[in-house]
């Protein structure tokens, strides 16, 4: 059965995707970066001399390092184009209540 759970990030209600039960964060862009944060974060604590033993192995680690950096740019790029895009659609329905809520106390003044 569907079951809401509580997201760890937001708090917000949402039901967990069928193929991921144990799913604790809710589907929306804000969390579900958040988290890909968290596990970048989350595996560098574990790992605390896996970049400083790799600097040391890996000649090529600076050239890694930048690699990573720019797909991490590209990708940040695109969560704050979806975000805007989001948002824009959120604002556009602002409008639309507020400009609703303008017309009838405009007509009720009116009257
Ligand atoms: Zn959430």
């Amino acid at each position: 059965m569907e079951e809401e759970k509580k997201c760890l990030i937001c708090g917000k209600s949402f039901l967990p995707n069928k193929y991921r039960p144990n799913q604790s964060i809710c589907s929306s862009l804000e969390c579900q970066y958040q988290r890909q944060l968290n596990n970048m974060k989350g595996w560098r604590d574990r790992n605390p001399n896996y970049f400083k033993y790799k600097e040391i192995q890996d000649s090529s680690w600076k050239e890694t390092c930048q690699q990573r950096s720019l797909e991490w740019r590209k990708r940040h790029q695109e969560y704050l184009k979806l975000y805007r895009e989001e948002h824009r659609e959120r604002h556009r329905n602002y409008m639309k209540e507020y400009m609703r809520e303008y017309r009838r106390l405009k007509k009720a003044g009116q009257g």
